[in-house]
């Protein structure tokens, strides 16, 4: 690549889960002239994961991990929290029965993984084995559940129909017809835990924040050369995992659709609050319909609804105020016509997160130039993928070999091409509308 100007990210200021965390120690910046071994840039889910291998791997070797904002400011620290072992819909939908096998295996490799740093570390970050709801409001939902059943029957997986009434005891409102309850997925606080794993990496791993990496090229040795404002990183082997900011490096251009969603929450509700309401704390509640509307009761008790996506090519910046304004009105709406009787309660925080999807559904892992590796393109599902597939870009880099390798290479491939603008945002946009026209009454 070249010196040209690159998107750097920039999110906005207002998520709650990053709110409701102390305040970090000052970040160490990158400084200077730096010569490592491993360089990665990016410390969500994928980069922290990467970092933390190649140290285990190697644990003489010098490795930064560089991020331009603060660990848990990017979408690794605005998400829903939910780690997710069964592969969403499109992936679900897969012909080959032994795709979708290896797909689980990975995402529950990625969650043995978490649960046991977070037990080693003592992570506090609401970790929890809840499982997952799956809702359905009318009969478009209804439809899709009954589809989400089939597909489960086939892949052997359990899972249980929850009634309107059962459902309720549990979260507090009748709004929806039934759910489907899978027993694999865990939740947890977002922000929490990505702060945790960066305050637990090993000792041989130097986290830089605040230290955006501005440009990346090749010198005379063949070593990249990574700049930052007030320094730079030279180093033979450089990890990517930056999402959709891959394309900035000059890397899988025009194969990535960088897609934002939205999220707001309210403050913790007293115990009269969840008394008149008959809700319990620590339970997520997806749409069947995946244009619908993302429900969460964290431990700390505060309701948090998700929906909304937005093709956002200038990914580089966060929404106007007055679109995240016009958001957070759908999102009151959407928690009014299921908790009417807490129309006294307001929204704390709402916040945005940009991730990286492709239209043919596939994630991107291994080598994209001369010593230059990334994962991208998680589809939305990042604290389980981003995990795994981390770990396993640095067992690549070293060149260890093992059967969830060769798992993720079967299962990974090439982003398709995307349409050139305008005719893609024409299309993205088209059909986001479309999508959330249809799912209007899941929302
Ligand atoms: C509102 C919302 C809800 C979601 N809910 C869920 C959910 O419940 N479960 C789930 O699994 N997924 C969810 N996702 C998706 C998930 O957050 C992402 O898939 C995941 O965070 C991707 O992880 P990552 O490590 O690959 O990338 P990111 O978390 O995007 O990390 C990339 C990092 O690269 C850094 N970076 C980029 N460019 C540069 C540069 N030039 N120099 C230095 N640093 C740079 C960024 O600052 C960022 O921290 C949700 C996303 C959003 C926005």
């Amino acid at each position: 690549m070249n010196n040209r100007a690159i998107h750097l990210p920039h999110d906005d200021q207002d998520c709650g889960w990053y709110a409701a965390l102390p305040e970090p120690a000052p970040a160490k910046r990158l400084n200077g002239q730096q010569q490592v071994d491993y360089a990665v840039i990016g410390a969500g889910f994928a980069g922290l994961a990467a970092a933390r291998q190649l140290a285990v791997h190697q644990p003489e070797a010098r490795i930064v991990l560089i991020d331009a904002q603060r660990v848990g400011y990017g979408a690794s620290g605005r998400n829903s929290g939910f780690v997710i072992d069964l592969p969403h819909k499109m992936a679900l939908e897969h012909p080959d029965p032994e795709h979708k096998q290896r797909l689980l295996g990975l995402n529950r490799a990625a969650i043995a993984q978490l649960q046991g740093l977070v037990e080693h570390h003592q992570i506090d970050c609401q970790w929890s084995h809840a499982g997952k709801y799956q809702g359905a409001v009318g009969p478009r939902g209804l439809a899709y559940l009954e589809h989400f059943e089939r597909l489960m029957k086939e892949l052997g997986e359990p899972f249980r129909s929850v009634e309107r009434e059962e459902l309720a005891g549990v979260i507090g409102t009748h709004h929806y017809s039934r759910a489907v309850y899978t027993p694999g997925c865990y939740l947890m606080q977002p922000a929490a835990l990505v702060r945790g794993l960066a305050e637990t990496l090993p000792p041989n791993v130097e986290l830089l924040e605040h230290s955006p990496i501005k440009g990346l090229q090749r010198d005379a040795q063949g070593q990249w050369l990574l700049q930052g404002v007030d320094g730079q990183v030279r180093t033979p082997r450089l990890l990517l995992g930056t999402s959709i900011f891959t394309q900035e490096f000059g890397y899988l251009r025009s194969r990535l659709l960088p897609v934002m969603t939205f999220a707001s929450w309210t403050r913790p509700l007293t115990d009269a609050e969840m008394q008149a309401t008959g809700i319990l704390p620590d339970w997520g509640l997806t749409p069947a319909d995946h244009a619908g509307t993302t429900v969460r009761m964290t431990q700390d008790r505060r309701l948090m609804i998700r929906n909304t996506y937005k093709h956002v090519p200038r990914y580089g910046k966060s929404v106007s105020d007055s679109t995240r304004q016009e958001i957070r009105s759908g999102h009151r709406r959407a928690l009014l016509a299921r908790y009417p009787h807490l129309a006294h309660v307001d929204f704390t925080h709402t916040w945005g997160g940009v991730y990286a999807i492709s239209r043919n559904f596939t994630n991107f892992f291994g080598e994209l130039d001369d010593g230059v590796y990334a994962t991208a393109c998680d589809n939305g599902v990042g604290a389980a993928w981003g995990t795994i597939s981390g770990t396993l870009l640095a067992d690549r880099v070293v060149g260890a070999h093992s059967q969830r390798l060769q798992d993720i290479h079967a299962v990974t491939g090439m982003p398709s091409r995307n349409p050139p603008e305008p005719l893609l945002g024409l299309g993205v946009r088209s059909r986001i509308r479309l999508a959330a026209w249809n799912s209007r009454s899941e929302l």
